[in-house]
């Protein structure tokens, strides 16, 4: 029998696999696989669901990430994912697989974190599942959200001329990482030394302790503006902007100098020899929300102080563009299309 490595068609290739088994039998799956989270039709509104799983040596390491953290994490990201459908997060079910180095009191810690978030976002932890696992932690949660129906947002909407904005600011959960990871290896090589985090807490802080943008989709309703396309940036810009691409089929020109990079982030880029702007598009982790907007929607948003607009959307055949501060267009490269070969940090949220 023919065998092909996943490396080869990668995870996207590998879900538009997954894909093609499958089509809607409910008249209430008014959107399956494919978006941020998936919409289902309950009447008045739509509910939105959505899963992401973290693992142990895949997604975090616990010698540098506290277990609160970790808690914390799992359920911001899948906030965000709810969000980036311009829903609100309501419920949440955490599956876990723990070996059986963990202790009851490391599990406490690990719902501290938990019941952090579910306070913060407002949701109600309504379930899971708890099995052993051979394998280090394993933690999978389930988001339910709901949103009323002439607000949903696909990936897909997207339209020539529409402006693309970014929230907050991006790169900075890489270079947290980087640095986690230079502050392992000096103390894996020297156990007397102290790890030097203080000056870079905004950026580990990206890393360790992301919050999901519900924030905004608040804002947004107040301000009168309902996104013609969003996604989260959990891969990096360049990746979410291929998305929205190919699910909106259009292309889209961002400008370099536009994209928003923390001075810390930039600077410790800088120190790690590292492109700042390679940092932002190809990092992930940052949980920004990417969305669309229609032209005559920019006057309503453009004195928010945390939303930027870094380009705007044009016909497909004019491909995906980053125009450089020198005046150069240069087609973009999505690193995290095709990451299933990473193995740790960045670049991993399935
Ligand atoms: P995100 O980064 O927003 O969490 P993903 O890239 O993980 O999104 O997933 C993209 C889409 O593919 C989602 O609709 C998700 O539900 C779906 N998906 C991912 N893995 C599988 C799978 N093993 N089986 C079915 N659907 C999947
Ligand atoms: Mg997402």
């Amino acid at each position: 029998m023919k065998r092909t490595d996943i490396n080869q068609i990668g995870e996207f290739g590998l879900i538009d696999r997954i894909q093609q088994w499958f089509s809607a039998k409910n008249e209430s799956t008014v959107l399956g696989i494919g978006d941020d989270a998936a919409i289902i039709d309950v009447g008045g509104h739509y509910q939105l669901v959505s899963t992401d799983m973290l693992l142990e040596g895949v997604h975090f390491d616990l010698s540098y990430v506290p277990l609160g953290h970790l808690g914390y994490k799992a359920i911001a990201v899948n906030v965000s994912d709810i969000a980036a459908m311009n829903g609100v997060a309501r419920q949440v079910t955490v599956s876990l697989g723990l070996s059986n180095r963990f202790s009851v009191e490391a599990v406490d810690a690990l719902y501290e974190g938990i019941a952090q978030a579910c306070e913060n976002y407002k949701v109600d932890l309504i379930g899971g599942d708890t099995t052993s696992s051979a394998s280090g932690l394993v933690i999978s949660v389930a988001a339910l959200g709901e949103v009323p129906k002439d607000s949903v947002v696909r990936r897909s909407g997207a339209q020539a001329h529409d402006i693309v904005c970014v929230t907050g600011d991006l790169g900075g959960a890489y270079m947290g990482l980087q640095v986690l990871e230079r502050e392992k290896a000096a103390y894996l090589s020297n156990p007397d030394m102290q790890p030097q985090l203080n000056a870079y807490d905004y950026i580990v802080g990206r890393q360790l302790k992301p919050e999901a943008r519900a924030d905004i989709i608040f804002e947004l309703h107040d301000l009168g503006v309902v996104p013609t396309a969003m996604i989260d940036v959990s891969d990096g810009l360049a990746s979410e902007l291929f998305h929205l691409a190919k699910q909106s089929k259009v292309g889209f020109n961002i400008f370099e100098k536009d994209i928003p990079i923390d001075d810390l982030t930039y600077r410790t880029a800088i120190e790690f020899k590292l492109d700042p702007i390679t940092a932002a598009l190809n990092g992930g982790e940052d949980y920004e929300l990417l969305f669309t907007i229609g032209q005559q929607d920019f006057e309503k948003i453009k004195n928010h102080p945390d939303i930027h607009f870094i380009g705007y959307a044009q016909q497909e055949a004019k491909g995906i563009h980053l125009v450089t501060s020198q005046q150069q267009a240069v087609p973009l490269q999505a690193q995290g299309w095709n990451h299933f070969h990473n193995t740790n940090g960045s670049n991993n949220n399935g």
